[in-house]
């Protein structure tokens, strides 16, 4: 099932989370054991993020430096059939522009067609930790809306080459991100909120927004996009806080804030034990108050992690 059907049939607020592929050199139990702690809250889908190729320097025996590129996590398209197949649930892989030529992405396009994924969620991606600013592949999208007009193409079948006849369709409902505190790049919101309004006018069929912990900035950013036009349903992303340190990493990160009141919280905390604990409280009362205003879905970033996400589902849902 696509993911606007899902939320568009819904008569309250659904559950979904993210989760991350396995490290290179691990075993997917653990994914599947956080899937077998969450699954019983009826989760209507599950996210699968995307990681591109990772430039490293490492140093040799000899002194010498070697440019190694490594992906640290492989397998979305992989993991993402064998959750969607073994669980029955819908699986949104996200596909992202960084480190891949368009063809490689309607390559990737094909093979979720084939392994009966109608879901993506399409982004750009970040940058090369190496890199200034993102750099797109010789043959690769610049932005996310170019990506999003590839996949509508693909699902008139308009393929990259207009020699292949015949062509079968792929049907694919789109998500995309949205920035409720501005992407980090964009000089103001504006600016940004116009390049989230290019997206959902190339065909995106909804926005999942970037984290964010004072849902004001949430439904402020809701009302500027309607304001100029923007009428998909735009779903929350809730981060629950684990670490002490994130009150100053996720900031940086991620460019966003954390409130005063929250962070001061955070601060007291004697262990990560404590912070989890605080941070989980936080995001049980956003998540109840984002249910009150009738948000269409509770989309949670897992990191990983089942036990608090498996509190929040429990407190609200
Ligand atoms: P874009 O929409 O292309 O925007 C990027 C910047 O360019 C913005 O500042 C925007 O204002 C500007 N811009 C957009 N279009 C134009 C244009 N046409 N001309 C000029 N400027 C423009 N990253 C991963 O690598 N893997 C993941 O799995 C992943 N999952 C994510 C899931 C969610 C829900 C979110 C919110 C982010 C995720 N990210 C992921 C991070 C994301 O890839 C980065 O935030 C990235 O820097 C921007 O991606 P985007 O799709 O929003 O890009």
């Amino acid at each position: 099932m696509k993911v606007i059907d899902i939320i568009q049939q819904a008569p309250k607020t659904v559950f979904s989370f993210e989760l991350l592929p396995p490290l290179k050199g691990q075993m997917a139990d653990k994914l599947y054991r956080t899937i077998d702690e969450l699954i019983e809250f009826n989760p209507k889908y599950i996210n699968i993020t995307t990681h591109r190729d990772e430039v490293e320097f490492r140093e040799l025996p000899n002194g010498m430096m070697e440019k190694k590129t490594v992906r640290k996590r492989p397998g979305t398209v992989a993991i993402a059939a064998a959750i969607q197949h073994s669980y029955k649930i819908p699986v949104i892989p996200h596909v992202v522009c960084g480190g891949f030529t368009k063809e490689e992405t309607e390559n990737m396009l094909l093979d979720l067609n084939f392994l009966g994924i109608k879901n993506v969620l399409a982004l750009r991606g970040d940058g090369l930790k190496s890199q200034s600013t993102f750099v797109p592949e010789p043959d690769g999208h610049s932005h996310a809306n170019e990506l999003v007009k590839q996949i509508v193409n693909l699902k008139r079948g308009e393929y990259l080459d207009p020699e292949i006849k015949n062509t079968a369709a792929l049907d694919f409902c789109i998500g995309v991100a949205g920035y409720p505190e501005k992407h980090f790049e964009a000089s103001n919101l504006d600016i940004d909120l116009l390049h989230l309004k290019a997206k959902v006018d190339a065909g995106a069929d909804y926005i999942v927004t970037q984290m964010f912990f004072d849902n004001q900035k949430y439904y402020d950013f809701v009302d500027r996009c309607r304001a100029i036009g923007i009428t998909v349903p735009i779903i929350p992303g809730i981060k629950p806080l684990a670490l002490i340190n994130q009150v100053t990493v996720l900031p940086k990160l991620f460019s966003i804030d954390i409130p005063e009141a929250f962070a001061k919280e955070v601060r007291k905390c004697k262990s990560n034990d404590d912070a989890r604990e605080v941070g989980t409280a936080w995001a049980i009362e956003q998540s109840r108050d984002l249910i009150a205003h009738n948000v269409p879905c509770l989309h949670i970033y897992t990191y990983g992690l089942s036990d608090n996400t498996r509190q929040i589902a429990k407190a609200v849902m």
